[in-house]
């Protein structure tokens, strides 16, 4: 390896954003730990009020996230496609959503006044698509297209930064298949499938049922972390076990049993929802197959949402301490940072380009680690200084190159910052 190809802290371009009464973004702005402190680290930044620009940070962190899912959606026979952003009213007229879409929708007209939406999810423009070659036979299902692509709402309250944004990143995956039975089975798989994404995340999570609202269908679960600031609230029944969104439920009370004491109430962040959405939209917009006897029949679809860029925000919010990233380890931009000595002391003399082969050696040693290391080399700063850096962006484990690393045989300090734990490494470990 070359040593053009470390990665060096002091060249990635990460502007911090000051929160303070005369600056652009106050106080008041901010309404949640993890909106600050992927401000406060530049990790994001805000362009205006719902928009921001994701950094270098960010976006390596969103490309873990999105290969995750890309792997799990290919498990499951998933299609990637890419669908516009805008898509013609019509289709929204056909379906019937557009009378009802209220202000949340953005709307815009082209030069020859024809008017499109921009996208806020695709179940018209993806059975648009089907429509479009159909009808396919039946041979041809089941099929799973999906995307992962940017969404537009206007939100009435855009706020806690990347958690709820007028334009977001989400992973959409619409399905068809034949009949119901195997629209089912394929709900299930996808749900499963949801399942393991959650868990390779990391972070704690509920699988409870969902609302149908705007998009529609006859069965829905969401997906949810709990955390105070979380805007929905779920209901969780000791009684009967059952748990679902509390817009499902009269007066609180459990919708199954009617039990009202043994109930527990968390607020939590949706951050993944399913939908068997049966001919809802392929009937209007006429997505058909071509049945053993050669009749067109609309096809049975499922929908399956997972809000990407609210799932990173929402694990920093739920994993952070007040002053301190943390993120899942499989999403962390870096997992390790180097310290060399500071500049003019003695450490720095006898350790020459130590900090350098350290790194080719755990990117060589360890496959995983490959982009993952960093050295920092503000070596204007004290070890300590760096040190504080590093715990507040969460890089998990912190190498020291302190005085132990020029004697006879060097070891290096490796803390590791989630655990508090420290131990030394020798060369050969
Ligand atoms: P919410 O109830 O929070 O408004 P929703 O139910 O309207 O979300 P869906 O239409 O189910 O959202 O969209 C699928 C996923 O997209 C959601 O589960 C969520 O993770 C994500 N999402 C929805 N709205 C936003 C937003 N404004 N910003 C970021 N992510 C979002
Ligand atoms: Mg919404
Ligand atoms: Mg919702
Ligand atoms: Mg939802």
């Amino acid at each position: 390896m070359s040593v053009s190809s470390i990665h060096y802290l002091s060249k990635i371009f990460q502007p911090v954003t000051v929160i303070s009464k005369t600056a652009s973004i106050s106080r008041k702005d901010v309404t949640s730990k993890s909106q600050r402190l992927m401000l406060e680290l530049g990790i994001i930044r805000q362009s205006s009020p719902g928009f921001f620009h994701f950094l270098p940070l960010g976006i390596k962190s969103l490309n873990k996230l999105k290969k995750i899912v890309n792997q799990e959606m290919n498990n499951v026979g998933g299609q990637n496609v890419l669908c516009p952003s805008l898509i013609n009213c019509n289709l929204w007229k056909t379906s019937g959503r557009l009378e009802n879409a209220g202000p949340e929708l953005f709307q815009l007209k082209d030069r020859h006044r024809h008017s499109y939406v921009l996208s806020p999810t695709h179940e018209e423009a993806i059975s648009d698509l089907i429509s479009s070659v159909s009808p396919l036979s039946y041979k041809q299902f089941p099929l799973r297209l999906y995307q992962i692509s940017s969404k537009y709402r206007d939100e009435i309250k855009p706020r806690f930064g990347l958690m709820r944004g007028r334009e977001f990143v989400m992973k959409d995956m619409y399905t068809f298949d034949t009949d119901i039975e195997s629209a089912k089975q394929t709900y299930d798989l996808l749900c499963e499938s949801y399942n393991n994404i959650f868990k390779k995340v990391g972070v704690d999570f509920i699988k409870v049922l969902g609302t149908t609202g705007n998009i529609g269908g006859s069965v829905s679960h969401e997906f949810h972390f709990k955390a105070e600031i979380g805007e929905d609230k779920v209901l969780f029944c000791h009684n009967c076990n059952y748990s679902g969104n509390l817009d499902l439920c009269n007066n609180e009370k459990c919708p199954v049993c009617g039990e009202e004491k043994q109930i527990d109430i968390s607020n939590c962040i949706e951050v993944g929802h399913t939908f068997l959405l049966g001919d809802k939209y392929s009937k209007p917009l006429k997505a058909t197959f071509l049945s053993k006897d050669n009749k067109p029949v609309a096809l049975q679809m499922g929908c399956f949402g997972l809000g990407l860029s609210r799932i990173l925000a929402a694990s920093v919010e739920v994993l952070s301490l007040e002053q301190e990233i943390r993120w899942p380890d499989v999403l962390a931009p870096y997992n390790v940072v180097i310290i060399p000595p500071k500049m003019g002391s003695k450490e720095e003399q006898d350790t020459k380009h130590v900090a350098e082969i350290l790194y080719t050696r755990l990117e060589s040693a360890i496959p995983h680690l490959t982009d993952n290391v960093l050295v920092d080399d503000r070596l204007s700063l004290t070890i300590g200084r760096r040190h504080l850096d590093a715990r507040r962006v969460g890089y998990r484990y912190v190498i020291v190159i302190n005085k132990k690393a020029s004697e006879s045989v060097p070891l290096f300090e490796l803390n590791d910052i989630k655990t508090n734990g420290q131990l030394y490494l020798s060369e050969n470990e």
